[in-house]
C-alpha cells in the first residue's frame, strides 16, 4: 500500500537526516533542527496519506513560486513569456551574471529574479500579490490556517540586498511595472508562506487536476497546466534540474527551507520536508524520498 511505501521511505531516508545543512542565511531557518522527514501523498482521487513529520509546518520559500506563476498564468496566459525566459539556468538561483547578458530578462520564472517579475505582473493583476498566493494556497488546501511567518518575512527583507539587486537591475532594464520597494515586499512575504506536507500536497493538486480548482472551477487550462509542469521539471530545483528529472522523473519544485513539491499529473501530489540541503541547496533526503517512491511505484512521466 502507498502508505507502507511512505513508512519504508521514512526509514530508509533517516541516516540521511544527519548530512547536508540547513539554510543558514537568516536566523529562522538556521536554528531548524535538521533531524526531520515528513511525506505526504494527495491522490487526485482518494484520501492523502502521509509519514514522519507531515504535518510539521515549515518554511515553503521558493516552492511559492509554482503557486504565484499558476496566478500569473491564468491571469494573463503567454503575455508573461516576453519578460521571462522558459530555461533552465544552470547557474545559482540568485545569479545576476545572466541577467546582464540577457538584458533584464530573467532566464526562467523559479529564478529569484523571474519570480521577481512574476511578483511584479501579480501586483499589477490582484493588487495584493502575496495574499493572492495566500488565499489560493488556504483554498486549494482547505486548511484557512495556512499563513505567513512574520518572522521570516522580516528576515527576508533584512539580508534582502541580492534580490533587491536583482529587482534594481532589471527595474533599469524596464522588467518591472511596480515600484522596486513594492515587489521586494511581496516577494519577501510570498517566500515566509508556512504551512506541512499535508496542506502543501492538497494545494497542489489543481496541478494534478491539470488546472482544476479543488471546487472544480478551472484556474488554469489543460495547456497551461501542461505548461507549468515543463517549466518545473526543467527549472524547478535550482541548478539541478537534470538530476531530478533523472532520478525522480516528475516536476518537481524545492525551496531552501528543505520541501519539495512534485506533481504526478493526472495523479496526485506528493509533498516532502527534510530541511538539511544539498550542496545545490534542495532537500538531501526529500530527493532520495522522491527517487525510491517513484521508481518503486513506476509513476513518473516517463
Ligand atoms: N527566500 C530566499 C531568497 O529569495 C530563498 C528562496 C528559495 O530559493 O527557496 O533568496
Amino acid at each position: 500500500s502507498i502508505q507502507a511505501l511512505l513508512d519504508t521511505i521514512a526509514q530508509h531516508v533517516d541516516p540521511l537526516l544527519d548530512q547536508g545543512r540547513v539554510a543558514s542565511y537568516i536566523p529562522a531557518l538556521a536554528r531548524v533542527e535538521p533531524r526531520q522527514f515528513g511525506m505526504a501523498f494527495a491522490p487526485i482521487d482518494g484520501p492523502i496519506e502521509g509519514t514522519g513529520a507531515w504535518r510539521t509546518p515549515f518554511s515553503i520559500q521558493s516552492i511559492s513560486k509554482v503557486f504565484a506563476l499558476a496566478l500569473v498564468v491564468a491571469g494573463d496566459g503567454e503575455r508573461l513569456w516576453s519578460r521571462v525566459g522558459r530555461e533552465p539556468s544552470g547557474s545559482p538561483f540568485n545569479s545576476l551574471v545572466q541577467l546582464e547578458h540577457e538584458r533584464g530578462i530573467p532566464r526562467n520564472p523559479f529564478i529569484n529574479a523571474g519570480a521577481l517579475v512574476v511578483m511584479d505582473r501579480l501586483l499589477s493583476l490582484a493588487g495584493d500579490a502575496a495574499g493572492a498566493v495566500l488565499e489560493l494556497l488556504r483554498a486549494e488546501s482547505g486548511n484557512p490556517a495556512v499563513d505567513m511567518d512574520p518572522e521570516v518575512a522580516a528576515s527576508e527583507a533584512a539580508h534582502g540586498s541580492r534580490n533587491a539587486a536583482l529587482a534594481h537591475f532589471m527595474a533599469s532594464f524596464g522588467n518591472l511595472e511596480n515600484p522596486v520597494e513594492t515587489v521586494l515586499d511581496a516577494y519577501f512575504r510570498t517566500c515566509a508562506l508556512r504551512m506541512t506536507c499535508e496542506d502543501l500536497a492538497r494545494a497542489g493538486l489543481f496541478l494534478a487536476r491539470h488546472g482544476l480548482r479543488a471546487d472544480g472551477s478551472p484556474l488554469l487550462t489543460r495547456s497551461e497546466a501542461k505548461r507549468i509542469h515543463a517549466v518545473m521539471l526543467t527549472c524547478g530545483t535550482y541548478d539541478a534540474a537534470g538530476d531530478f528529472a533523472y532520478r525522480v522523473g516528475l516536476p518537481v519544485k524545492s525551496g531552501v527551507g528543505g520541501g519539495l513539491l512534485a506533481v504526478l499529473p493526472g495523479r496526485g501530489v506528493l509533498a516532502t520536508w527534510a530541511p538539511a540541503l544539498d550542496p545545490r541547496g534542495n532537500s538531501l533526503a526529500g530527493l532520495e524520498a522522491l527517487d525510491v517512491f517513484t521508481t518503486r511505484t513506476g509513476w513518473s512521466i516517463f
